[in-house]
């Protein structure tokens, strides 16, 4: 079996927010690369990426350029082919544009995978679990009113779900009581028993982060959130050695060699990786690897078709980030129930574009 053609398009998603029905802004749009793979068995994988913002066009060229030098490999040899683009991308990596495209590419490799080997891609990963808890991303965003992000939490216990998360470092440079009081009231609303974490968005200094997060502990945070700028190793560590609630942090970095840095300084007691940033399955699995060493447990952030599959297949997995956006790329995508997604039992990753995303890659 050998790759016989990469096709990409972008795909503008209207920025809707379905989980508690929040306001949306006319016309935004989240754009997405998809790519597919096809091989010679006519096997077909399919891969995701984005944060081009907008450098989105360039980031699709990305994936073609290194996707024409995949042709011919066996899509089995995901390091070859790894080594192989990084090579010829010559120094333009190791972060930005390169890792986003190769991650698509690499996806789509192990879709390809799963399928040639009739495997679910969380068995053929590890298969450590079925069923995985799942929490609320997006609902709760710092961008709403105090009112609305009540309302909306409110919501999502109504609609089961038993873990979500909010955001704070609010807009136009609040008070830290403010802060806290946003936190109390949603903790209100939500009840004793509900996981809830927050996430700064790198937004805070250290001194905020101490100051504020010291008044958040009696609400019982189930994680607060890259609390200042990401590769602040040492301020981070600081934090986390600091406060009570546990620290998450690992979204923002590119490739693997990062979070070496990151958990030897014991900045996150939480690692969250994000499948686009580290460069695809491959090497995320290496960072779940790297902080199970650590004794640590990792987290997803967004793309929860195919987060499933990782958490899923690995014994430090915590709970998957339910975050709506890519679910609409797919025909039949896994939705959680209850707090909970199930793993796909398809082989591959599960996943089918939908018919109208599936026309525009052409023949
Ligand atoms: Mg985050």
């Amino acid at each position: 079996m050998k790759i016989e053609r990469v096709a990409s398009q972008i795909v503008r998603l209207p920025a809707d927010e379905p989980l508690a029905d929040g306001k949306t802004v006319p016309g935004a749009t989240r754009d997405i690369v998809v790519a597919k793979i096809l091989t010679t068995d006519g096997i077909e994988g399919v891969g995701v990426t984005f944060f081009g913002a907008a450098m989105t066009g360039a980031l699709k060229v990305a994936v073609d350029e290194l996707g024409a030098l995949a042709v011919g490999s066996n899509p089995h040899h995901v390091e070859h082919i790894a080594d192989k683009l990084r090579q010829a991308a010559g120094t333009s990596g190791p972060g930005g544009l390169f890792t986003l495209a190769l991650s698509a590419i690499d996806t789509a490799l192990w879709d390809i995978r799963g399928k040639a080997l009739g495997l679910p891609l969380a068995s053929l990963l590890g298969g450590y679990r079925d069923c995985v808890p799942a929490y609320a991303s997006g609902a709760l965003m710092r961008t709403q009113s105090l009112d609305e992000v009540v309302a909306a939490a409110g919501r999502l216990v109504e609609r089961g779900w038993s873990a979500m998360k909010t955001q704070l470092a609010l807009p136009g440079g609040t008070e830290p009581e403010q802060e806290v009081d946003r936190i109390r009231r949603i903790r209100e609303v939500i009840g004793p028993q509900v996981r809830l974490m927050c996430d700064i968005n790198q937004r805070w200094t250290v001194p905020e982060a101490f100051s504020i997060g010291e008044r958040l502990e009696p609400y019982h945070l189930h994680w607060l959130e890259d609390v200042t700028t990401c590769d602040d190793y040492q301020g981070l560590a600081r934090v986390a050695s600091k406060l009570k609630t546990p620290i998450a942090g690992g979204e923002y970095l590119y490739g693997i060699a990062p979070f070496r840095q990151m958990l030897e300084a014991r900045s996150v007691d939480i690692v969250m990786i994000d499948l686009v940033r580290v460069g695809g399955i491959t090497q995320w699995m290496k960072v779940a690897g790297m902080a199970e060493a650590f004794n640590l447990p990792v987290v997803s952030h967004l793309i929860p078709e195919v987060h499933v599959h990782l958490i899923a297949a690995i014994p430090n997995g915590h709970i998957v980030e339910y975050m709506p956006w890519t679910r609409s790329l797919f025909e039949d995508p896994p939705m959680p129930q209850r707090g909970s997604m199930a793993v796909p039992s398809k082989p591959g990753l599960g996943l089918v574009f939908t018919k109208a995303i599936d026309a525009g890659f052409g023949r």
